[in-house]
């Protein structure tokens, strides 16, 4: 295995949300569950009927492209992809092959091909004897992106694929559920031997392989490139492109030859299967659709790329920056609040008062991500994913606790005690925290009370300690805490007893 190197592409699709469907007014609405319902003679293939674009389809595959720093296109045009399948009515599905909206940009320093616009098919249902098929899906807008061959590993790409599904939730494009099937990922992957690595120039396509980069810089020849198909979930992706290099590295070993082919992952089984030889774009016999328009950005005023960009939201790698390095939150917290975006605009609105004060930030942040995410994990009523946390604790209450903590006005013990009443019974934590004599005493005059006191009742103790028993000083503060009832802040009160035993004569 060692000899090999991996390469991999992406190739995903991703079903974009709009009110109404690419070409036609049938409702887009994933989560309609009877099937054929929202369909009309459109996106069902009826001969005489024309498309139209949608253009909140085509602002979606912009903004994409935008936040990937890719080149949008001006000059744009819609193909027929002919083929004959029954979940696609008309023959030929409708999507963008000579001229993409997007070319060129990187996510996670992957390099991307480009992203176009296409329709998606109908689904086909398999069961015993019959193949049912439901036409809502027909003609919902998907989007398709191609990364160039440059990820190395399995891991990569669904690091790849996670953070793109993000930055589609952050842009509003779409859910990208993969479980759902909202998004659908396909690799490519080939290996090469490592011996293989030459530093001399090739030519840039090779009867079967083209020219890749290694980490270090030299180029490398690619191996043939098997497709695997079906991947529902990120899990999936990792375990498809590892079952699949460790495959092709043993066909190579045992000397023989990959073959250019479409893969399905079988998910009981854990291993890839042939489904078909490749195809080859050819076979498709693209040609421009002559029912649709031809798009120019240009003449089309709201979907001007340059005013599209400045309505960009903050995409998920800027604001895991912006948490980890102005804020200075942890990593893991910060990737918390980058994932779960409800978590992180509750974390943002706590510390909003906070002025960049980094203690209290990261305080906030722990509090949030372990005893808070606790309280909703145990919480048989809400869910991590779903829940509203600025309707159970309104962020400013959150703000008060974290800065009483940070006060030493109650314990840490106390302050978990507390935000379990919050989240529970609602209400503020100064309030709780009195009633509940949570409270701790942390003001000077009342911590010097007790200290003397103590000091008082156990003279021999303080001499103990001025004679250099450090130990003594642990007695006095448990006196002291006793006396107090358990109110007195101990670390406070550890200070006030040091102060007064290195000042005082008594
Ligand atoms: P095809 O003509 O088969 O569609 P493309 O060149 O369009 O092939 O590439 C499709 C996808 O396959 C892209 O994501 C690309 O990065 C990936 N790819 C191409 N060649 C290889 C290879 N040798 N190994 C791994 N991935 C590859
Ligand atoms: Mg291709």
């Amino acid at each position: 295995m060692a000899d090999y190197i991996a390469t991999i592409g992406l190739e995903i699709h991703a079903e974009l949300k709009t009110q109404t469907k690419m070409f036609c007014n049938s409702k887009n609405d994933p989560d309609e569950k009877r099937p054929n319902v929202n369909i009309c003679p459109v996106c069902l293939g009826y001969p005489g009927t024309l498309p139209t674009v949608n253009k909140e389809a085509v602002k979606h595959i912009i903004r994409i492209g935008l936040a990937l720093g890719g080149e949008i296109a001006d000059y744009t045009e819609f193909d027929r992809k002919n083929y004959f399948y029954p979940d696609i009515p008309k023959g030929y599905q409708i999507s963008q092959y000579k001229s993409p909206l997007v070319r060129g940009g990187s996510l996670n320093n992957v390099a991307i091909t480009r992203v176009h616009l296409e329709e998606d098919t109908a689904r086909s249902i398999h069961q015993g004897p019959y193949s049912l098929i439901d036409f809502n899906r027909a003609g919902i807008p998907l989007m398709e992106l191609v990364t160039e061959p440059v990820i190395a590993s399995a891991e990569e790409a669904s690091a790849f694929a996670k953070e793109l599904q993000l930055l589609l939730q952050y842009l509003g494009a779409g859910e990208a559920n993969m479980e759902k099937g909202e998004m659908r990922v396909e690799a490519n992957v080939s290996i090469s031997r490592k011996s293989k690595v030459e530093s001399r120039k090739l030519g840039l396509k090779q009867s079967f392989g083209l020219i890749g980069r290694t980490s270090s810089g030299g180029e490398l020849v690619l191996g043939t490139k098997v497709e695997v198909k079906n991947l529902n979930s990120f899990r999936a992706v990792e375990k498809a492109i590892a079952y699949e290099i460790k495959r092709q590295a043993v066909i190579l070993e045992e000397g023989g030859e990959v073959g250019q082919e479409t893969r399905g992952w079988d998910e009981t089984k854990e291993v890839t299967f042939s489904q078909r030889a490749k195809e080859f774009s050819h076979d498709y016999r693209y040609f421009p659709d002559p029912d649709l328009p031809k798009l120019i950005l240009s003449e089309i005023p709201d979907l001007n790329p340059n005013l599209l960009k400045k309505e960009l939201p903050e995409v998920p790698w800027v604001r895991r920056k912006r948490l980890t390095e102005a804020l200075g939150v942890k990593t893991e917290d910060a990737e918390v609040f980058v994932r779960q975006r409800n978590w992180g605009d509750f974390f943002e609105q706590v510390i909003s008062g906070f002025a960049g004060n980094e203690k209290l930030v990261q305080t906030a942040a722990n509090y949030i991500t372990s005893d808070l995410a606790g309280l909703v994990k145990g919480d048989r009523s809400a869910t991590f994913e779903t829940v509203d946390i600025a309707s159970k604790i309104p962020p400013d209450n959150f703000s008060k606790l974290v800065l009483m903590v940070s006060e030493g006005n109650i314990s840490s013990r106390g302050a978990k005690d507390i935000l379990k009443m919050m989240y529970e019974q609602g209400g503020n934590p100064e309030d709780i925290a009195k009633k509940s004599t949570l409270l701790q005493i942390g003001s000077e005059s009342e911590l010097v009370g007790i200290a003397r006191e103590v000091m008082g009742k156990h003279s021999s103790v303080v001499l103990d300690y001025k004679k250099g028993k450090e130990a003594a000083l642990q007695f006095l503060i448990g006196a002291g805490m006793k006396l107090s009832g358990g109110s007195a802040n101990p670390e406070a009160l550890k200070l006030t007893f040091k102060k007064l035993l290195s000042s005082d004569g008594t």
